[in-house]
Parts: structure tokens; C-alpha cells; sequence
């Protein structure tokens, strides 16, 4: 059976890339391994994602948002980073760039749900569910996705969008960067005594991480990161002795906690792709970039560089020129290295500094909090992006910084 595009994936981005592919009308296969069911009602993994503006708006685009109950959606109004115990905050506020919030939390399994309903109802995608993508077989004229089951699939090009540790990208001989952090994150909702006021919180101690990410009524997602053998040791806590063992970590901010979601365990590896393309292939989402959970960008990330790749690819297909040529695939290559590759190197940076508890990397954390506070500009240009306001219209309404509170 013959494609224009076969996707190796379907998670978040291989679902948006081939509803966004197809509505500038090419013919889509799209495949993955795990079962129709799975896919359509996909299970709650624990993740609750912040989509930002300009990935709301994407989602928005394709059908994906309407289709996510608006109470099942929690607006991020604030934002506020501290250093362990130290009093000093880094703060994002939205109201300085023009904007009420800075980004939106939803479930990842709400975002995956959505966006296979978008695609399965466009009639250019053929899913093939249970499909164990074996090889990509790739020619001067074609590229061939192999099936566990013997079947073979032909189209001008292949995407890759096979999570972080991506196969396919391996099998194509593309190197990547890959850091393992030597840490475990924690994620799981919790209902709380005090309000959250929709601020999110990102608490750097000196013994792991922890985030605050505000959901509806008096619940947050908490997340919480440690060595490999203390994670396992909180996972196998009861709900009880887990949010006994929390609340003081969050020094009374939420007040007494009660555990109410499934917990879910994800170890930290960041990746980064050498490159995002090679002959006929293209890597996409988490296969090309694996950010650190930290800075929130994974999926952001994602998506926005599949509206790059597309474009590139509508504008090879006016133009009548092949669509597996290298012209489009390196213009995707060159935009969405410009996109991601700062913010990656950045969260690798601070991670290194956050994981290690030598008084130098102290200091060193407090000094980049500070100067990324005291640089004033660059942070708002930085929230404008986040929140999707022009830097124009966020000069205009320069707001001075309000004192922050102790805690
Ligand atoms: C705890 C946590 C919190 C996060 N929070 C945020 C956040 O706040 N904001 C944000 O932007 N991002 C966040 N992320 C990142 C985000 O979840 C990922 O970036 C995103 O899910 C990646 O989507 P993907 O489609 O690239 O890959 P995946 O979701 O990994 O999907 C890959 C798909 O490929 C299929 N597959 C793999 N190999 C094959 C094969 N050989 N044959 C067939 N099918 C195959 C799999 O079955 C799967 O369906 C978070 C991640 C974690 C772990």
C-alpha cells in the first residue's frame, strides 16, 4: 500500500503531525504497537502537561482542544521558583506581558485522547494499531516501514516519532545526546487544605526537586524527584504515609494533603538528536527532543516543531519537488534546532547544578536565579513566549515586580 508519509507513533506528536499532514493533503499511514483500544481511551499516565499558548492555539487548530472538557482545564496564572529553603523567588508573571495566564494544565491522557479523535476522523490517515514497526528500509526513491507481521508499507517519507529512546533513529545511524540524570520523578495528584491560587511552584532542594502544578478546586498535580532507590522506596508507601511524608516538604504552602490519584514513577533521561533528519526520514516529539520534565517543554516543543516541519513539507509540495528531499527536511532541521536547542542546553546546565549539593553548585544556583531575576528584560521576553503575547504589546504594559512573599 502505498503513502506520502509513513508515521512510526502514535502518541502526541505523531497524531498531531499526521491530522496537521493530511489537511494540506497528503495521504498518511500511521502506525503503532500498541491496540486500537489503548489508543482511543488512552490511560491515565500520571502526566499532567502545560500546554502553552502557542500550543493551544496549534491543538485549537486541529479540532484538539474543543474536544477536551473546559473542566478538565486549569489555567497557570503565576508562576514561582525557589532555591531550597532560601526565602528568594524567581517569579513569572503573566500581567507583565500583557497575558492572564502563562499556559493551561491538562492531562496527558486527555491531550492523547483528543488528538486521536482528530485524527481518526480525517479520512487521508490509515491507522494501523497492534502494527510492531520491525525496520525502515529507505532508497534513493522511497522509504519502506517493515511490520512484525511481514507486511510492507511504501511512501516518500518516513517520520519518526518513536519515543525518546526511538528505534528508528537509532537503526538509521543518527547519534544522539543522551543524559541520565540519576533521578526518578514522582508525579501524582493530591487535594490540599489551603488554596493554590492558581500559582505553579518549582522548589529546587538541596535533596531533589519538587513541583507544584495547580489543577481545578483545592488539587495539584505534586512532583517530586529522587535517586532511583529513594523513589522506590516512596512508591511503595501507602497514600497515607506518602502525603504525611509531602506536606512538610511544601513547608505548610498547600496545608494537609490527601492523596488522589495513582502514583507513577518516570526516570529522568534527556536526549538530543545530532540531527533531526537523514535520507528520507525525519525524527519528530520526544525522538528528536527528550527535554527534562522540568522546564515543561517536551510536548510544547513537539508540537510546535511539527507546524515547522509541515510548512516546510506544503511548501516542497507546491512547489512539486519530492517530499522526502533533503530542501524541506533541513529547513525543519535548522528551525527546530534554533527552537529547542537553547532551552535544552539551559535545563541541562541547571539540572546539573540542582542535582549536585556541593556549596559551589549552591552558590552557583542562588547567582543564576538571581542574575535570570535581575534580567529583567530577558525574563518577560522569555514569559511573552510562554504566554504567546508580542514583546511590543508587553513593553507597553511594563509592570514593576511585585515583592515576593516568604514561605
Ligand atoms: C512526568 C512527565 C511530565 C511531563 N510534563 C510535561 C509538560 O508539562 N509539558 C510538556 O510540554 N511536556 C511534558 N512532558 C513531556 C511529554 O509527555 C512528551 O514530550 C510527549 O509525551 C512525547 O510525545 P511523543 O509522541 O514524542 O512520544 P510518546 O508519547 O512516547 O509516543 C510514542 C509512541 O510510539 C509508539 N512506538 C514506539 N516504537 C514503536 C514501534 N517500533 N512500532 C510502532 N509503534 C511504536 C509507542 O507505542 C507510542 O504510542 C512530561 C513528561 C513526563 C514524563
Amino acid at each position: 500500500m502505498y503513502f506520502d508519509i509513513l508515521v512510526i507513533g502514535a502518541g502526541p506528536a505523531g497524531l498531531a503531525f499526521s491530522a496537521m499532514a493530511a489537511d494540506i493533503g497528503l495521504k498518511v499511514g500511521l502506525f503503532d504497537r500498541q491496540s486500537k483500544t489503548s489508543l482511543a481511551n488512552p490511560k491515565n499516565d500520571g502526566r499532567d502537561i502545560a500546554v502553552s499558548e502557542r500550543s493551544r492555539k496549534i491543538m485549537y487548530g486541529l479540532g484538539a482542544w474543543q474536544k477536551i472538557d473546559p473542566a478538565q482545564i486549569s489555567p497557570i496564572r503565576d508562576a514561582k521558583v525557589m532555591d531550597g529553603d532560601a526565602p528568594f523567588a524567581l517569579h513569572f508573571n503573566p500581567q507583565n506581558a500583557g497575558a492572564d495566564r502563562l499556559g493551561n494544565i491538562v492531562s496527558n491522557h486527555l491531550i492523547r485522547r483528543a488528538l486521536y479523535d482528530v485524527a481518526d476522523i480525517r479520512p487521508n490517515i490509515t491507522l494501523f494499531t497492534d502494527a510492531q514497526v520491525t525496520a525502515l528500509i529507505r532508497t534513493e526513491n522511497m522509504a519502506r516501514v517493515c511490520l512484525e507481521d511481514g507486511s510492507v508499507f511504501t511512501g516518500q517519507l518516513a517520520v519518526a516519532a518513536d519515543t525518546r529512546f526511538s528505534q528508528i533513529r537509532r537503526d538509521a545511524g543518527i547519534k544522539a545526546n543522551m543524559h541520565d540524570f540519576g533521578q526518578t520523578m514522582i508525579v501524582g495528584r493530591m487535594a490540599h487544605a489551603k488554596p493554590h491560587h492558581h500559582t505553579a511552584w518549582e522548589m529546587f532542594r538541596y535533596d531533589g526537586g519538587m513541583a507544584v502544578l495547580p489543577l481545578t478546586g483545592n488539587t495539584s498535580s505534586i512532583v517530586q524527584t529522587f535517586c532511583a532507590e529513594e523513589a522506590a522506596r516512596f512508591m511503595a508507601m501507602s497514600d497515607e504515609d506518602y502525603a504525611h511524608d509531602t506536606a512538610p516538604r511544601l513547608k505548610g504552602l498547600l496545608g494537609g494533603l490527601e492523596c488522589t490519584g495513582k502514583r507513577m514513577a518516570y526516570p529522568l533521561v534527556g536526549v538530543y538528536a545530532q540531527k533531526f533528519y537523514d535520507e528520507r526520514l525525519a525524527l519528530i516529539g520526544d525522538a528528536a527532543v527528550g527535554m527534562h520534565p522540568v522546564t515543561a517543554h517536551g510536548f510544547n516543543f513537539g508540537i510546535q516543531g511539527l507546524d515547522n516541519l509541515v510548512k516546510h513539507l506544503h511548501s516542497a509540495k507546491i512547489a512539486g519537488l519530492d517530499l522526502g528531499g533533503v530542501q524541506a527536511l533541513k529547513a525543519y532541521n535548522r528551525d527546530h534546532r534554533r527552537l529547542t536547542w537553547p532551552l535544552y542546553q539551559m535545563t541541562e546546565k541547571m539540572m546539573g547544578l540542582y542535582t549536585s549539593n556541593t556549596i559551589p553548585a549552591r552558590i552557583a544556583r542562588k547567582a543564576a536565579l538571581r542574575a535570570a531575576s535581575f534580567m529583567a528584560p530577558a525574563k518577560d521576553v522569555l514569559m511573552a513566549r510562554l504566554a504567546d503575547v508580542s514583546v511590543g504589546k508587553l513593553l507597553a504594559g511594563k509592570l514593576p515586580s511585585p515583592k515576593l512573599p516568604r514561605f
